[in-house]
């Protein structure tokens, strides 16, 4: 849904665990070189040209979520994850609100002249022709029918309403022209401050400056968005509820209990619509009033002003309000020892017009690796735990066939997943980039220096470069807009997300597409093959550890800055909180799983199976622990007390708390701090028995 990685990069661990070079983390030395010649297998069998045929499937039309062609890839995925061997193949279906276009115009009423709302095909890219391509949108907007005056309203952020107030504009009852922002803001927080701020509608363009022609040149010459192209994208309130509106914290089933739409804590009470530079030049070119500021002129070459325009719009946006069924494909690889301890890797198939990078990308990499696997299988291996491959619907509408899935499985999966390895996009450049809980950054560290990177060395060697570091970053501040977010926030598994990530001025558009991914993004789709291979790599490993290598240390010395910084912004804010009790917690957290590995590493090599066991028991509780049944105040569905999105997707640290004192809310600010010190308690308990 989003290009979580940009807005991800804020901060980063650098965190070194004294592991000794030649032991890896979850392996007796035994196990460790049992493993090398089947992680050579897995990378040797994905190959970039499988990916490539693979990525024309899924690219060669436009594949909404509930509509028949994206039915139909369900349907090619279950039947190819058979073929591969795959076992319990099924597509399970979820009936969903899932509102459609059905009318959208834009007419300026002095010349009545239509804005065209829609993207000029390109004579190099075939697919851009193809007349299923279906009417721009913002899922979730609500309906409009109005006639009012424009005004500039910069990125739609609230310090922009500010300024325009400052200035004497007043945006009530007027229609808002924001652009689309980099870095990235999620358009449901644009949104939600658009309706706050009593705007009659808004209207979301990308700016030359943004992802066009100020950045380098446009497709099909170059990475970024030529004129005409939008950016279209849900703008529904998911930072407070993912998945179907509907049914909040339980699954979406045939003949299952709804509650109403409307009523839902995710519905937005304003109307927005995606456009170009090519049709917002039009209303920018018609702004009067005062001069921007310097930071809020685009890339178009006249200066922008604050607006109103000198002439009236009439817009109209409307949408059906139906309800459509969705399909989650699921397969799997039984675990021969552990069957009810899994290693889930998803990717959502459904993309707003063809997907070549988001999600396709993604797609053709889970089909290539699950032929890997079921090539592995074939020769006799059985996975010690089952490996599941999930193939989700509807993620751009509202994260929601993930959501319903795991709201679906969530007894098993709190019972027995080790972790959720999620692909979205996997490959538009060739910057590796990886997001992960605490406790997994080690490991994504240790699986890449096991691949081998397209220009040579491994993974992690072209990490380090590429970043310049010690060692490679990976995000551990986790905000949202993929599907991730129910294994972490409402159901407490760790999670890891993973691309490959590059200049990319299409998203959501119609010329993300399988000529731009071709000639663009991955030529050779040597990088789609190489997520392959890592992706393979993290799941093996992970289904056949002795011990789940998760790092609880790294992740409380992660949380103890956390509560650092939670006191300067206290500090800061005039708010009284006594931290102790909880940076005492997280420091018996962090002996205990410093601790816990060392035990662990010990017993493995002593072949004390009862002891390792406890230990990977342990730690497979620890990340559930850190979730408070009661959630966040005001969306109980966001259960985990360190992480969550704020609703610019940006991650929020300590959400429960930081809320409190951000709302100078003492007394609250007080029982969060409670709260949250019996998370890291049992979170720290959880690894008790193993000392
Ligand atoms: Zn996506």
């Amino acid at each position: 849904m989003v290009r979580y990685s940009v807005i991800l990069l804020l901060l980063i661990t650098a965190t070194t665990l004294s592991v000794p070079q030649n032991i890896r983390e979850g392996f007796s030395l035994a196990n460790a070189s049992r493993l090398k010649p089947l992680e050579a297998r897995l990378v040797q069998s994905i190959r970039p040209e499988n990916c490539r045929s693979q990525h024309r499937i899924f690219t060669e039309k436009p594949h909404m979520a509930g509509s028949v062609r994206n039915y139909e890839l369900a349907q090619h995925v279950a039947k190819q994850w058979k073929e591969y061997g795959l076992e319990d193949v099924e597509l399970i279906e979820h009936p969903v609100y899932l509102p459609w276009p059905i009318r959208y115009e834009a007419t300026l009423v002095g010349t009545n002249e239509k804005l065209s709302l829609k993207e000029e095909p390109i004579p190099q890219d075939k697919d851009s022709y193809n007349p299923d391509v279906g009417i721009p949108y913002c899922a979730y907007s609500a309906d409009v029918d109005v006639t009012a005056p424009v005004v500039y309203v910069n990125s739609g952020n609230p310090e922009d309403y500010d300024l325009l107030a400052q200035r004497g504009v007043d945006v009530r009852g007027k229609i808002a022209l924001a652009r689309y922002s980099v870095p990235y803001s999620y358009r449901g927080f644009k949104a939600l401050t658009a309706q706050r701020r009593g705007v009659a509608a808004l209207l979301l363009y990308s700016d030359p400056a943004d992802d066009g022609f100020k950045k380098g040149d446009v497709f099909p010459w170059g990475p970024w968005g030529p004129e005409s192209h939008l950016q279209r994208g849900g703008i529904v309130y998911d930072f407070n509820l993912p998945g179907d509106p509907r049914t909040p914290g339980w699954a979406s089933v045939p003949g299952g209990r709804f509650l109403p739409a409307e009523s839902a804590v995710s519905m937005p009470t304003v109307a927005a619509a995606p456009m170009s530079y090519k049709d917002a030049r039009r209303l920018l070119e018609k702004m009067t009033g005062p001069a921007v500021p310097t930071e809020w002129q685009g890339g178009l070459p006249f200066t922008y002003r604050l607006g109103p325009t000198s002439d009236k719009l009439h817009l109209v946006i409307q949408n059906d309000k139906k309800v459509r069924s969705i399909w989650n494909v699921v397969g799997r690889l039984r675990g021969a020892e552990r069957p009810n301890e899994w290693v889930v890797l998803g990717n959502h198939r459904d993309a707003w017009v063809f997907g070549g990078v988001d999600p396709s990308s993604g797609s053709a990499t889970l089909m290539e690796t699950a032929r890997a696997f079921g090539e592995l299988k074939r020769s006799g291996w059985k996975p010690r735990r089952t490996l599941i491959f999930a193939s989700w619907d509807a993620e751009e509408f509202t994260l929601t066939g993930s959501t319903e899935w795991g709201e679906l499985e969530a007894e098993r999966l709190q019972a027995g997943a080790l972790a959720y390895l999620n692909v979205d996009s996997s490959a538009s450049g060739s910057n590796f980039t990886a997001a992960a809980v605490p406790a997994l950054a080690n490991f994504l560290r240790d699986v890449a220096r096991d691949v081998p990177d397209p220009s040579g060395g491994s993974i992690y060697d072209s990490w380090l470069r590429q970043t310049n570091s010690n060692e490679p970053p990976v995000t551990t501040r986790l905000g949202s807009g993929s599907d991730y977010t129910v294994f972490l926030n409402f159901l407490g598994v760790p999670i890891a997300d993973l691309t490959f990530d590059g200049p990319y001025g299409v998203y959501h558009s119609i010329y993300d597409s399988f000529t731009w991914v071709e000639r663009v993004g991955d030529p050779g789709y040597y990088y789609h093959a190489a997520m392959g291979r890592y992706w393979a790599v993290a799941a093996l490993q992970l289904s056949e550890c002795d011990y789940v290598p998760l790092d609880y240390a790294a992740y409380a010395r992660e949380v103890q800055s956390y509560l650092d910084e939670t006191g300067t912004a206290a500090r800061r804010l005039g708010v009284e909180v006594d931290l102790g009790p909880a940076r005492d917690a997280a420091k018996v957290w962090e002996k205990n799983g410093r601790t816990a590995l060392e035990v662990a590493r010990k017993a493995v090599e002593a072949g004390d199976t009862a002891r390792v066991e406890r230990v990977h028991k342990g730690l497979m509780k620890v990340e559930r622990a850190l979730l408070d049944p009661d959630g966040l105040a005001g969306r109980p569905w966001f259960k985990h007390l360190i992480y969550a999105p704020r609703p610019t997707y940006k991650p929020l640290v300590l959400p429960a708390l930081t809320e409190a004192i951000e709302a100078r809310d003492q007394p609250r600010a007080k029982l969060e701090v409670e709260r949250l010190t019996r998370a890291l308690k049992r979170a720290a308990a959880a690894l008790e028995p193993t000392n």
